[in-house]
């Protein structure tokens, strides 16, 4: 299936509609468009199908084509959302990255996609600012008396 220039800018609408969903998860406040959720899922036209094995039931995405295709990912979102692993996806504290990644920590509490690489870069940017604000007081400070 070849994507239109106009589906291919809905899906990349849709990417960051979902990084603002998954950075509430991280207590980041990024912009949601919750309009841009609703029309695609209306669109999707979901049904509810029953899993009996399984006793559970899935929201089923009736529309073909483009419109179904973002149902079914809206639909696994919706199942994230109420199984408990939604919370677990978060976006990347770090302002340069903004990056989704899925929290494995036993608390919930990871805040960078790589400790090592985002969260490294973030401990030397809070050190430089340290550094650079004791600098300005050292050089406000008075000269010590003779
Ligand atoms: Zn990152």
């Amino acid at each position: 299936m070849r994507l239109t220039a106009g589906e291919a800018a809905q899906l990349r609408a849709l990417r960051e509609a979902l990084r603002g969903l998954a950075a509430r998860n991280n207590g980041l406040d990024l912009p949601i468009d919750f309009e841009l959720l609703k029309r695609a899922a209306e669109r999707a036209k979901f049904g509810l199908e029953f899993e009996p094995r399984a006793r559970r039931s899935r929201l089923v995405p009736a529309a073909p084509g483009f419109a179904g295709g973002v149902g079914r990912i809206l639909g696994e979102v919706h199942e994230a959302m109420h199984d408990g692993t939604w919370d677990r996806l978060k976006i990347c504290a770090a302002e340069t990255c903004l990056w989704a990644y899925y929290d494995r920590s036993k608390n919930l509490h990871s805040r960078w996609c790589s400790p090592a690489v985002c969260g490294n870069r973030d401990k030397v940017r809070r050190y430089r600012e340290r550094a650079t604000k004791a600098a300005a007081k050292r050089r406000r400070a008075p000269l010590p008396t003779p």
